[in-house]
């Protein structure tokens, strides 16, 4: 059986895999529409130039047209050297399967959080373990993170974890974002704020 201690640990695991979830969901998405870019290019270029070539054929646009098209084909082939060299897609893999870690984690605390009177004590020791071994990957992987990325996930993993989004230290709601003090969410504290200081999520 957990005490109410255990269940506030499990409710804030749950924000922290959240807001790990969402700062993998921002690199994945940046990275994979740079990706997309590159790959429009790759097919966009040559008919580019094969419109081009066509169009100018014998006019005075020819030797333009050419000149275009060598100064497209060194940008597409240097941004395929870029991908390749810096192995996108082995980020992308990477990001979007921490990103599901997390949800699964966010979810198994939740559920223990909710079954926590029949929950065994040396379940809720294992996922404490879990975390520190997902937290550490998190680490590894996101790299310094900067604080108002950091924030703005954790308001998004507020806004996920409850209807009303709100900050366990500022009291301020997730919905209604302006910039403030919070140490944690960056929102400015709710009148009702117990102590607008904390540890940053997954610090
Ligand atoms: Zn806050």
């Amino acid at each position: 059986m957990l005490d109410e201690n255990c269940v506030d640990q499990l409710r804030s695991l749950r924000i922290d895999a959240l807001t790990a979830k969402h700062l993998h969901h921002g690199r994945l998405s940046r990275k994979r529409k740079a990706s997309l870019v590159v790959d429009f290019l790759a097919i966009g270029v040559p008919v580019l130039y094969f419109a081009l070539r066509f169009t100018a054929k014998g006019t005075q646009h020819q030797e333009v047209a050419e000149i275009a098209w060598e100064f497209l084909a060194a940008i597409l082939l240097a941004l395929a050297i870029i991908k390749m060299s810096f192995r996108w897609e082995d980020y992308i893999g990477k990001h979007s399967e921490l990103m599901a870690e997390n949800n699964w984690f966010a979810s198994k605390a939740n559920k223990m959080a909710d079954a926590a009177p029949s929950t065994p004590r040396k379940e809720f020791d294992q996922l404490r373990e879990q975390a520190v071994e997902l937290e550490d990957k998190d680490l590894r992987s996101l790299g310094t993170v900067p604080d108002q990325e950091k924030r703005r996930a954790y308001r998004e993993a507020l806004k996920e974890s409850s209807p009303n989004g709100v900050c366990p230290i500022c009291q301020s709601s997730a919905y209604s974002y302006t910039p403030g003090s919070c140490q944690v969410c960056g929102n400015t504290p709710s009148s009702g704020e117990k102590h607008a200081k904390g540890g940053l999520p997954n610090e």
